[in-house]
């Protein structure tokens, strides 16, 4: 088995969704007391945080790549960067490390793909739902339509993640926020909606979600382990 660098911390909350689900689906697959084999570095979330919203990307890049290198020199065969809006800068981590990422967007995408897709709804941070960088992705890599939610819902969502989700905290009026948006987007004729933020699973299930729903935690999660058993 393929030794797996997760770098995660953002949030934890989400990470340990990640070391859950990782270890569950490597003992579906292999049984008795099979594990998955795991080196995860988790950051400290508010140097990160601070540096998004001051738009000093680079410096998260710096951190993340330290973080990287490290897990190359433990042994790491592969990185999963554990949230979706900090692949804006896989590149970075990809090349200062020498690891391949296994980029979020990809799996997702050849599910939505699998699944007859054709317009989805992409809900996440500000940064994923209204810069390029994963949207793109999806668009070119799976010839998918990509349409985020309007300005007032994507400033809720965002302020829901970083205020609520990524401190742990699920209100009903965070899933009725989800569930409102994900109603507009259907009436919108999206066909599906990609949970495009680790932490959004928290809050959105089948009784809030009348779209099928594209959760990149457990699409990345079964990518890694698939990979780390080839
Ligand atoms: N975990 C989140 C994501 O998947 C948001 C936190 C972050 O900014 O990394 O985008």
């Amino acid at each position: 088995m393929r030794l797996i660098g997760i770098i995660g911390g953002m949030s934890w909350e989400s990470t340990a969704l990640y070391y859950r689900l990782m270890n569950e689906k490597v003992k579906e697959r292999l049984g008795g007391l099979h594990s998955a084999r795991i080196l995860l570095h988790s950051v400290d979330f508010h140097e990160i945080e601070q540096r998004q919203h001051s738009g000093d990307w680079n410096g998260t890049a710096e951190i993340l790549a330290e973080a990287a290198t490290g897990l190359k020199a433990a042994g790491a065969d592969f990185l999963v960067i554990a949230t979706n809006t900090m692949h804006k800068v896989s590149k970075e981590i990809e090349t200062a490390s020498g690891l391949p990422v296994l980029h979020i967007a990809d799996p997702t995408g050849a599910a939505l793909k699998k699944a007859g897709a054709r317009r989805v709804g992409l809900l996440g941070t500000r940064f994923t739902m209204e810069e390029d960088f994963y949207a793109d992705r999806i668009r070119t890599g799976f010839g998918l339509d990509v349409t985020v939610p309007d300005k007032t819902a994507r400033d809720a969502i965002h302020r829901v993640i970083y205020e609520e989700l990524c401190l742990g905290k699920v209100t009903d009026e965070a899933r009725r926020l989800f569930g409102t948006v994900i109603d507009e987007m259907r009436d919108g004729q999206c066909d599906s909606v990609i949970l495009g933020c680790t932490e959004i699973t928290m809050a959105v299930d089948e009784s809030n979600s009348s779209l099928p729903f594209f959760d990149t935690t457990e699409l990345h999660t079964a990518a890694a382990v698939e990979r780390a058993l080839q």
